[in-house]
């Protein structure tokens, strides 16, 4: 065939092959230009999850009547002119590509109109050739309709699934948009029902309740509000407590000013941040917003712009480890605990928001990082979440374990009532069953898992312990030979202090192969190699890597272990009191090496509602 140009519709076309793969992809598109005209109010409408029809409808600044038509050819775009403004691109869009492609696969309308307008103008695409504009009545803003996707392409509408599933994604894609622009208000509209409305939100209990509206109580109720800002960078937003992980990653936005996106480098630096308050397999669920001078990322490397490129992803990786990090090293037990109000029907619900905490957009920036507040809901496994009559159960149980009269512990109690200070965690009143501790608190009861919380504080020791020691060598007698790319070598090479730092000794032997001579004390017995081609990879693709570190943590988690206490071991009233000051005052005792919790609560107005009180 010899070499032609194109025709445009075909090129239009081909270009929507990359960004409209379903009604999804269009809902993004169009709502995103609606949010980027300043709209404060979006309706999206779907009839048949959005294949037979979409419609967008916004109340932003609309599109004059003469460049209704440039709007629709490709590569226009009011959003950039030039390389330097495409570097510093803010607006969600700036491609210029969306509504040409998505209208070259439906039967496309735009109606528009602005203040200055005095009425609307539309303009209708068929068989992607725009049709001359027409007068129209609308108010101030926009609405694009696209009937029929892919009606020209068959291909292409061959691979749309049931109603159900498309509409699913819109409503995930919505939910994902309204997690990040919450000042704006969002509906969708499905065969003419409603069936979501994210009302805007202006202060933290607005954004509360959105994220609540979003993601459900489940996540709001048990998530720790993190802000950190450090070298231009400024992460907001919530993160699950480690007990309430998922068994799917699928409660995990990130957004990088205002755009929501997947990015290895920061999934990576997430999964570092849990892992030693994670169980193995388990997700953690989270919110977070990174606020970034937009030069320091491109965000134009992906035609659906679901990826960016940092300048310095290893600055990137390195903050948001350390930011969640020390955010999650506040879950101590009895931490600033704000009483989780619980409804009629037993659930919490999250009303306790965070004094001064909480997402602040950027520009209002505030280093209040520490101040990572943190409040409690039912975790899974706490009485808060079982039925009221097991909850009952349980209790009734604890009545008559209670002993009647213990003298240290009343002895206790004095001491908290003359000195007017009852500690988080309260005072021992028993031991139940060899297993739990029963302590009674300023507001109530708590209940520990005494073999979890001792484990944690024990591993939290060994861990500071090991770190001041610094890392000592073992030499090995017989050198390990061990095959690498050339890349790998080079690098070895290259980086001796790198490894050195580590604990490990090593030389280039051969184009391919390196030689292992020595390893981290600690870890003898390992498998030295696999560690080290892991810790390789690492440094070569994130520059940093923890993989001894968490080695050296797991082992440490495992002597933790077999040191706690055993169930079925008596403490006496002042051990088990130790044991709760410990608690409280160890980074990460809120849960169990593994994840668990190690401590649960009821208040006395949960009592009080058990038992029918002041009703
Ligand atoms: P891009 O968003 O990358 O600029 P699009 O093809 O999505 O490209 O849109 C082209 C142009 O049309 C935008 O730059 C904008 O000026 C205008 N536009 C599109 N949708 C709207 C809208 N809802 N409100 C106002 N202007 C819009
Ligand atoms: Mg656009």
């Amino acid at each position: 065939m010899p070499i032609r140009a194109l025709p445009e519709v075909l090129i239009n076309q081909i270009a929507a092959g990359e960004v409209v793969e379903r009604p999804a992809s269009v809902v993004k598109e169009l709502v995103e230009n609606a949010l980027d005209a300043g709209a404060m109010r979006v309706d999206v409408e779907l009839e048949e999850g959005g294949i037979r029809l979409i419609r967008v409808r916004d109340d932003g600044a609309g599109i004059q009547a003469d460049e209704l038509a440039l709007a629709l050819t490709r590569h226009a775009t009011s959003k950039i002119a030039s390389l330097d403004d495409l570097e510093g691109v803010l607006s969600l869009g700036f491609r210029g590509e969306a509504l040409p492609s998505i209208a070259a696969v439906s039967r496309f309308a735009l109606t528009s109109r602005t203040e200055q307008a005095e009425h609307a103008t539309r303009v209708l695409v068929e068989d992607g050739r725009a049709q001359p504009a027409q007068p129209a009545q609308h108010p101030v803003g926009t609405t694009v309709e696209v009937r029929d996707l892919f009606y020209s392409v068959p291909a292409r509408r061959r691979f749309l699934r049931a109603e159900r599933t498309e509409f699913a994604h819109v409503d995930e894609l919505l939910r994902t948009l309204a997690l990040a622009h919450m000042r704006r208000e969002l509906r969708l509209t499905h065969n003419g029902k409603a069936v979501r409305s994210y009302r805007a939100a202006v202060d933290m209990g607005g954004r509360q309740r959105r994220l609540a509206d979003a993601l459900g109580e489940a996540f709001s109720s048990q998530c720790l509000v993190v802000e950190h800002e450090s070298a231009g960078l400024h992460l907001t937003g919530w993160i699950g407590l480690p007990t309430a992980s998922r068994s799917q990653a699928d409660q995990q936005y990130f957004y990088v000013n205002g755009r929501a996106v997947r990015d290895r480098v920061v999934t990576h630096a997430v999964r570092q941040a849990y892992a030693d308050v994670l169980f193995h397999g388990r997700h953690p669920a989270f919110v977070l917003y990174l606020d970034i001078d937009p030069r320091r990322v491109d965000v134009n490397v992906h035609p659906a712009k679901h990826e960016v490129r940092f300048r310095d992803g290893r600055l990137v990786h390195d903050f948001m480890f350390r930011s969640l990090h020390e955010a999650l090293a506040q879950t101590r037990a009895g931490a600033s605990l704000a009483s989780p109000l619980v409804d009629a029907a037993g659930v919490s619900v999250a009303t306790a928001v965070a004094e001064g905490a909480g997402w602040v957009p950027a520009g209002a920036a505030q280093a209040t990082f520490g101040a990572a507040s943190y409040w409690r809901g039912g975790s899974p496994q706490s009485s808060l979440a079982l039925p009221v009559r097991e909850q009952m159960a349980t209790y009734a149980a604890l009545y008559g374990a209670a002993p009647a009269a213990n003298p240290e512990a009343s002895n206790a109690a004095v001491t908290a009532a003359t000195s007017g200070a009852v500690p988080p965690l309260g005072f021992a009143l028993a031991q139940l069953h060899g297993v739990y501790i029963l302590s009674e608190t300023a507001d109530g009861v708590i209940v520990v898992d005494m073999h979890a919380a001792h484990e944690r504080i024990g591993y939290e020791r060994l861990k500071t312990a090991q770190s001041g020691e610094g890392i000592r060598v073992l030499h090995l007698l017989v050198p390990e030979s061990i095959a690498v790319s050339a890349r790998e070598a080079d690098f070895v090479e290259a980086n001796p202090p790198a490894f050195a730092e580590l604990g490990f000794e090593l030389q280039r032997v051969a184009p391919t192969q390196i030689s292992l001579r020595g390893i981290p004390a600690l870890l003898e017995g390992v498998d030295a190699r696999q560690l080290l081609l892991d810790v390789l990879a690492d440094l070569i693709e994130l520059g940093s890597t923890r993989r001894v570190e968490e080695q050296r943590n797991e082992l440490l988690s495992t002597m933790a272990c077999h040191a706690a206490v055993r169930a079925n071991r008596r403490l006496s009233i002042p051990e088990m009191n130790a044991l709760l000051r410990d608690m409280e005052a160890t980074e990460r005792s809120g849960q169990c090496n593994h994840g668990r919790p190690t401590w649960t609560r009821l208040s006395m107005a949960e009592l009080d509602r058990l038992f029918l009180r002041g009703r």
